[in-house]
């Protein structure tokens, strides 16, 4: 059951909501990008875990909503078509950065682990402000899913 709701941290309404089981619920912004779940409390371990695989800038960007979860920036990965993600230097300064995935080569697979098929074209990466989250979204094709 999945649903949009108003968003905690930005006020959108554009929060995709959605029900995993009874204990979990998860939360994506599509207005900031953010998101969270019912396992994402303060010293919840799943925000440690999180926090742990994240830069240090995803730390600076946290937000406690009133229901006491905390959001982050949302990674996403979409395997064979490109990945969108924050890119930049202080909790100020960031932007998005969508990066669109390219298939190997063939004189270039031994650079890569067997079996995998694409690789994220840096060199091809697009920006987006902060506020332009679903247009990077676009770029690698998520409304195509
Ligand atoms: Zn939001």
């Amino acid at each position: 059951m999945d649903k949009l709701t108003d968003c905690k941290r930005c006020g959108s309404n554009a929060c995709y909501e959605q029900h995993i089981n009874e204990q979990l619920t998860t939360w994506l912004c599509m207005g900031c990008g953010f998101t969270t779940s019912t396992v994402m409390t303060e010293d919840g371990q799943a925000t440690k875990n999180a926090l742990e695989a994240s830069p240090e800038l995803y730390k600076d960007l946290l937000h406690k909503d009133e229901d006491g979860h905390i959001w982050m920036p949302a990674t996403v990965t979409l395997p064979a078509k490109g990945m969108v993600f924050i890119d930049g230097s202080t909790k100020e300064n960031w932007k998005w950065t969508a990066v669109k995935a390219a298939p190997i080569l063939q004189e270039e697979k031994h650079k890569y682990p067997e079996g995998q098929t694409h690789k994220m074209d840096m060199k091809g990466a697009k920006h987006f402000s902060q506020r332009d989250f679903m247009d990077a979204l676009e770029v690698i094709g998520f409304y195509e899913m």
